[in-house]
């Protein structure tokens, strides 16, 4: 019987749902989105909106883990009715 204790695996890749308006990172050339402070905005820092970098293709950085848009709150499923007659 084996048994493998594997906490030491911590969930690295949690990742925050968070609203649109967050301001977030980009650079020249990546494809990602960052958080303040990661490594990879030394060469180039563009402020930003989470959702502008959304909207126009970046992806969530892996190493600063910004987040990601909060869908939910973009979804208004609750009014979608639009009676145009
Ligand atoms: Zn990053």
């Amino acid at each position: 019987m084996s048994f493998l204790i594997v906490g030491a695996f911590a969930p690295a890749s949690t990742v925050l749902a968070v609203s649109g308006d967050t301001i977030v990172y980009v650079t020249k050339t990546g494809e990602c989105y960052h958080a303040d402070g990661c490594s990879c905005l030394k060469k180039s820092k563009i402020e930003t909106t989470l959702q502008e970098a959304v909207d126009d293709g970046y992806r969530a950085c892996k190493k600063c883990s910004p987040g990601t848009l909060d869908s939910s709150s973009t979804t208004t499923s609750s009014s979608t009715k639009t009676s145009t007659k």
